[in-house]
């Protein structure tokens, strides 16, 4: 049996890297991509390669262009692709307050958070259906990779929360839509997670947590979202299609 097969947006660093690695030790082909060129996530592409097959293909997914060959060439790799996981994203430009918040930032989050995720998801859906049609043991998945600011608001970074509450949506949306097929198609929401996107953030989520902000006293890591990716890719989750999986350490839990 060949072995199963999976693309990670973003998949070089932070919650993406700890996806693709989960995968690599499973015995997935893995197909990684970033906006940087090749020379320089070298190491760290090689770094990854040591726990199994994987490739690494510069691409914006904010540009419709690099989406379309990003498609393909995942599509030349692996032959097969059985899972897909929307996880790259960008906060909100310099943070600043909404009031201030321009067109451009706009623009820019929400093509990279939003329309990268859904046209990517399009591509491989038409490719995924194909597959099934074939075979119809073929299950498909696909995990977008979302944040409790889908529902929490932040007001310097409205246009963060707007694109994450947007995907929220595209996940049901696709979840309807590729039922039929055998598409399984899920949301994942971390928290807090200490990543290179936190990092400028981290004393103050390190405070707020030491007070009480999640139930569970400490920083997500890239690993707790992996493990819960790695249940859905598996099919572990069955007849739950279009659900969304807080990984907050209970953030999100109303307290009185
Ligand atoms: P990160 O900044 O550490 O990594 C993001 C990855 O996405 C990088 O590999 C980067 O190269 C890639 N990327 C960014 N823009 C891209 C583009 N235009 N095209 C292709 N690749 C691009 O971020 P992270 O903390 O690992 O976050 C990963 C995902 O998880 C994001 O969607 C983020 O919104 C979400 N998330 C993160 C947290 C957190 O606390 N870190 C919480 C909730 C949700």
């Amino acid at each position: 049996m060949t072995a199963r097969s999976a693309l990670v947006t973003g998949g070089t660093r932070g919650i993406g890297r700890g996806i693709a690695e989960r995968f690599l030790s499973e015995g997935y082909r893995v197909v990684i991509n970033g906006t940087r060129p090749q020379e320089a996530v070298a190491d760290v592409v090689a770094q990854m390669s040591q726990l199994g097959s994987v490739t690494y293909v510069p691409a914006d997914i904010g540009d419709s262009g690099h989406r379309d060959r990003l498609i393909e060439e995942t599509l030349s790799t692996v032959g097969r692709l059985d899972v897909l996981v929307n996880n790259a994203g960008i906060t909100s430009p310099g943070r600043k307050d909404m009031l201030e918040a321009t067109e451009e930032d706009l623009d820019v989050v929400l093509a990279v958070n939003l329309k990268g995720p859904f046209l990517i998801t399009q591509g491989v859906a038409k490719h995924m259906i194909e597959e099934r049609k074939a075979d119809r043991e073929f299950r498909g998945r696909i995990v977008n990779v979302t944040s409790i600011s889908a529902t929490v608001a932040t007001t310097n970074r409205a246009e963060y929360c707007i694109s994450k509450a947007g995907l929220s949506m595209t996940t049901k949306l696709w979840a309807t839509r590729l039922a039929a097929y055998g598409i399984d198609v899920f949301e994942v929401r971390p928290g807090v997670i200490r990543t290179d996107m936190t990092a400028p953030a981290a004393e103050k989520y390190d405070r707020l947590i030491e007070d009480g902000l999640t139930l569970e006293r400490r920083m997500g890591t890239p690993d707790d979202v992996a493990e819960v990716v790695s249940v859905l890719a598996a099919g572990k989750v069955p007849y739950s299609t279009g659900q969304v999986l807080t990984v907050d350490g209970g953030l999100t839990v109303a307290r009185l």
